[in-house]
This record gives structure tokens, sequence and C-alpha cells, in this order.
């Protein structure tokens, strides 16, 4: 940029420097990603997953120094309040997160069981909203705070068995906007991130990535192709940074043109 310009060399809207995120599902695909360029956006960056090994090898990637490693199954909610109280207590109040953990599957209706049910809702909903309770809380979180939700296109659109995730995706375009109301006082935000189909571990032993036909088909629905993690890290990042703050309640649709037709 040019001084003749106004602007200045450091004019970034979207940094992150001096957040503390924590960003869940980190061992892994957009989670992974998420942490790696949160910290090169200049977030102290908490990583949280259960695979302690695989959070090590996103450890190994991240920029500056500070950040952190919680190993955590998300789904056992009793040790959500002291697993956040130990990450206030090490790094200080948090003014981020992203929700990434998840699990998808295809599954036909005949086959869904309410045990299915539960387990979808558990890992994909009760534990994001769960840990977003912990974090929001005023002793936790920076006034200002930001938190994004993972959902999914196929929680605005439909696929063949693809109800049982969808409607765990759902759930949160809708706790979002009710979220964003009930925090505005204290300039909490809520938003999701809704990409298409990203090529990652969730997915790659799904039908519609194994079977050649299939991909094809699904690459061509997207009108600019496959997305990438980062594709999908970034909009988390406008999200989680100041150049998003007039933004509350929203679904920011990251999916290469798949839902424009
Ligand atoms: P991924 O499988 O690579 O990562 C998911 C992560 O969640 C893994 O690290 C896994 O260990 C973690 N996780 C699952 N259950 C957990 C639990 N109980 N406790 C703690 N961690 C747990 O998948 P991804 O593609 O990176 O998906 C990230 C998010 O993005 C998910 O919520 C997914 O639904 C969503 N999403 C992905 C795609 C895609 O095409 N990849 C598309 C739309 C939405």
């Amino acid at each position: 940029m040019r001084e003749s310009e106004g602007m200045t060399e450091a004019f970034n809207p979207f940094t992150l420097s001096g957040k503390k995120i924590i960003v869940t599902g980190a061992s892994s695909g957009i989670g992974r990603q998420c942490a790696i360029d949160c910290s090169k956006m200049g977030a102290t960056v908490i990583l949280l997953a259960r695979n302690e090994e695989r959070m090590r090898e996103t450890f190994s990637h991240l920029y500056g120094s500070d950040h952190q490693i919680i190993v955590a199954d998300l789904t056992v909610f009793d040790a959500i309040p002291s697993m956040v109280e130990t990450i206030v207590s090490r790094v200080g109040k948090i003014d981020g997160l992203v929700n990434c953990a998840g699990i998808s599957t295809t599954l036909p209706l005949k086959l869904m069981t309410t045990t299915k049910l539960d387990e979808f809702f558990r890992t994909n909903v009760y534990s994001a909203v769960e840990l977003s309770k912990e974090v929001s809380k005023k002793k936790n979180m920076n006034e200002g705070g930001s938190i994004v939700f993972l959902s999914s296109v196929m929680g605005v659109v439909g696929e063949s068995g693809k109800s049982l995730y969808g409607m765990t995706k759902g759930a949160l375009l809708s706790a979002a906007r009710s979220l964003a109301c009930e925090f505005a006082k204290r300039r909490i935000r809520f938003n999701c991130v809704s990409p298409g189909a990203i090529l990652t571990p969730i997915n790659e032993h799904l039908p519609h990535m194994i079977d050649p036909e299939k991909r094809q088909q699904l690459e061509e629905k997207h009108l600019l192709g496959l997305g990438s993690p980062e594709d999908v890290a970034y909009a988390c990042i406008y999200l989680l940074s100041g150049a998003s703050k007039w933004v509350t309640g929203q679904n920011l649709i990251v999916d290469g043109g798949y839902t424009v037709r």
C-alpha cells in the first residue's frame, strides 16, 4: 500500500493479533488448518481435540508462541467447565471459539436409530453448545468475543442420505441466530460457517468421495470444484476478527457455488 493513499503498511482489519482463540477438532482437517491460519494472523491458539499425537502435529505448524494443547473428548460434558477454567488460567480470557469438532455420515432413513441420532447430536450439537455456554461466561470471555459454529451446506439444502447430518447442522444455524440476540448486549457474536465439500478425513471414506462416478458428480455440483480447508479457515478468520464486528447471527456459506443453482 502507498502512503499517498493515506494507508499504512500496518492496515489489516483481519488481524487476530492479541486474541486468544480456541479451535476444537484441531487434530485434523478444517480445525487443523484453522488453528494454523489463526496463528499466522497473530492469535494465541488453544488446540482442543481427542488425539494428542495428531494435535502435536498441528502444533508443530503453528506460528508464534504461547499456544496450548488440551486433550479432551467434547462429549464428556461434565469435564467442560474445569477444562475452560484451565484454559483461562493459562492464557487469560478468551476472544474467540471455533467449534470445528464434528462427525459425518450418509445414512438412509431406514437405518436411522435413536442411538445414531443421539450420537450425532451429542457430538455435533450438544458439545458445541456446552462448550460455547462455558466459554461465553463473563469470567471466561472478553467483551466483543466471537463464537463460530461449523455448520454445512447440508444444513440449508438436502441430499439423499444426509438427513441425520443435516439435522445437526441445521440446529447450529438456528442456535446461532438466537444466541446472537441473547449475547448482543455484551457484543459477543455468534455466527456459522457452512462449507460445501472439502476433502478431509471426515468424508474420505464416504460413498460420494470413494466412488469415482459419485465423486465426479459431486465435483460438478460445485461450480468452482471441491474446496480446501484454507477456504473455510479464511472465512473463520473473518468472523473472528474485528473486520466482522457488525456481523452476528449469520451463516457464511463457503461452497464454491454449490447452493447457487
Ligand atoms: P475431520 O474429521 O478432519 O475433523 C473433525 C475433528 O473433530 C477431528 O479432529 C475429530 O477428532 C474431532 N472430533 C470428533 N468428535 C470429537 C469429540 N467427541 N471430541 C473432540 N473432538 C472430536 O473433519 P473436517 O472436515 O475438518 O470437519 C470439521 C467440521 O466441518 C465438522 O463439524 C464438519 O461437519 C464440518 N464440515 C465439513 C465439511 C467437509 O466437506 N469436510 C463440509 C461441511 C462441514
